[in-house]
């Protein structure tokens, strides 16, 4: 089958993600536009990964786990596993890594932890938005001990990307890139997939960007093997 897959969404942990972006809310989203798959990449955080496999397993829609982590270049990296457990494991490591600055949710929004029923359980309060001490290359190595999929985000924004902070994509162990097609940027990401997701931050945005492979089931399984063989490409709605 063709699988649809939006790989970037954040939920209501986010501080740029709207309070509207619950777990059940993304799920829902993700059926009406289409998509077979859909991944929870939080900034520097995991938390919300049980309530949003509630959500995806209820709707009927597959599920990554992840998160948008900052490397100490503060570039943003995606991070996707295939099973909770390693995914909230990975969360947690990269939330404790975080300096102890206190977050302040009026000027920056919410960073709300919900449980499977929808209720706010919890705000964490160290800012989501820092970097954690950690270099592109020591992330990538977190993210594969602990099997997953590590892609540098939008290498091709003006900010946060390894195009706004380095200027170039240094040589490392990637299993793909994520790329907004800026038309203005021109960056070499050699022969690595490129893939696409939408950055939702808010329902409506959710599959305005995908990324679509062919495979038996749509999941981790197939979107290794997919970025492996080279075979996965970009849709976009803008
Ligand atoms: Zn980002
Ligand atoms: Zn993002």
């Amino acid at each position: 089958m063709t699988i649809r897959a939006d790989l970037h969404i954040h939920s209501c942990l986010s501080p740029c993600g709207e309070l509207t972006m619950s777990p059940r809310a993304i799920a829902a989203a993700a059926v009406a536009a289409g998509l077979d798959l859909i991944a929870l990449t939080d900034h520097n955080a995991a938390h919300n990964v049980p309530a949003f496999a509630a959500a995806c397993r209820e709707r009927g829609v597959a599920a990554l786990y992840g998160c948008e982590a900052t490397s100490s270049e503060e570039v943003h990296v995606l991070a996707f596993f295939e099973d909770e457990r390693n995914a909230i494991a990975f969360g947690e490591e990269v939330y404790g890594s975080l300096p102890d600055l206190l977050h302040d949710p009026l000027g920056f929004g919410d960073q709300v932890v919900v449980d499977e029923a929808e209720l706010i359980v919890e705000a964490l309060q160290k800012r989501l938005i820092s970097a954690t001490p950690w270099s592109l290359t020591e992330l990538g190595r977190l993210v594969h001990d602990r099997r997953g999929l590590f892609v540098p985000a939008h290498i091709d924004r003006a900010s946060f990307s390894v195009w706004s902070q380095l200027g170039f994509l240094p040589e490392d162990d990637y299993d793909a890139v994520e790329r907004d097609h800026h038309p203005d940027v021109r960056i070499d990401s050699g022969d690595l997939p490129v893939i696409a997701g939408s950055d939702a931050h808010e329902p409506g945005q959710i599959g305005r960007r995908w990324t679509e492979f062919e495979g038996a089931r749509p999941g981790f399984a197939a979107l290794r093997t997919a970025l492996e063989a080279r075979k996965v490409h970009v849709v976009a709605h803008e």
